[in-house]
């Protein structure tokens, strides 16, 4: 991919991540309404709408498009988000200076995670953001350098990863941000910053699948095809035979 198209995708996944956050806003909202102020949603939004004002303005060249964004989402998120996401965001762009690859985006990976670490002082089990990012950039290091798998096959079991990740946070106890002033009445909440992350992994997903003109499953560790599942799922009883007998 040469660099006009690397920029091409990052406006896209720009867009996409914006109108996928405005879309759930509701939802990111209800989320942080359960374990915290009730902001989360409207918060994310005016960050990625303010994202794609900037982005019109902005030069056409990968590193500086996604530091566009960070700087829209440190001014403009607010609460304990707007830094970790914006800051992070640009922290992590400097490594897509020398462009859009395999090795720059793990690299690009780590220092995000890094950088929420650092600024938030949370770690893996806090019941944050950083449950989410964890599992999704080791598995993309992992799947990239140790399994050589191609970007869009690790950005996939990355996206699985995260999503376990979400599921995590909520029989945990938050130790950092707002719900950690709930202490055990935050258990058996989902986390709003570790879903808003999850929604922003699966757009760049698809729009990734569409620049690399892949079709790969977001499920890393399936052993069954898919419809498999939805027969079994179907049959109801696990027969295999969809008669819903239980005799195979
Ligand atoms: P605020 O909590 O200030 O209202 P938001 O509601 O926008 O900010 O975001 C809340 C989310 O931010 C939480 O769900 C959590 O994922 C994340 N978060 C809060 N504090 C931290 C922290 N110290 N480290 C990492 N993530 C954090
Ligand atoms: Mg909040």
């Amino acid at each position: 991919m040469d660099r006009d198209t690397q920029s091409e995708a990052i406006r896209e996944a720009a867009v996409a991540a914006a109108d996928r956050i405005a879309e759930e806003k509701t939802h990111l909202t209800d989320l942080d309404s359960a374990i915290g102020d009730a902001d989360h949603g409207a918060n994310m939004n005016r960050g990625f709408q303010a994202a794609l004002e900037r982005l019109e303005d902005a030069d056409d060249d990968p590193a500086t498009l996604v530091k566009t964004v960070g700087v829209a989402l440190v001014s403009e998120v607010g609460g304990a988000a707007g830094p970790l996401y914006g800051g992070s965001l640009m922290k992590a762009s400097g490594e897509l200076e020398e462009g859009v690859t395999a090795e720059s985006t793990v690299a690009f990976a780590e220092r995000y995670l890094e950088t929420v670490e650092e600024r938030g002082k949370a770690s893996i089990g806090d019941k944050t953001m950083v449950d989410a990012i964890t599992p999704a950039v080791h598995t993309y290091k992992k799947a990239i350098e140790v399994d050589d798998h191609d970007p869009l096959e690790a950005l996939g079991k990355a996206v699985d990863a995260a999503e376990r990740g979400v599921a995590f946070t909520t029989p945990i106890r938050a130790k950092k941000g707002r719900a950690s002033y709930l202490g055990w009445r935050s258990v058996g909440h989902q986390d709003p910053g570790a879903t808003s992350t999850l929604y922003l992994l699966e757009e760049l997903f698809a729009v990734a699948e569409e620049y690399l003109d892949g079709d790969v499953e977001i499920d890393a560790e399936a052993d069954v095809a898919p419809e498999e599942l939805e027969e079994a799922a179907a049959d109801g009883n696990g027969d295999g035979d969809g008669d819903g007998d239980g005799d195979p």
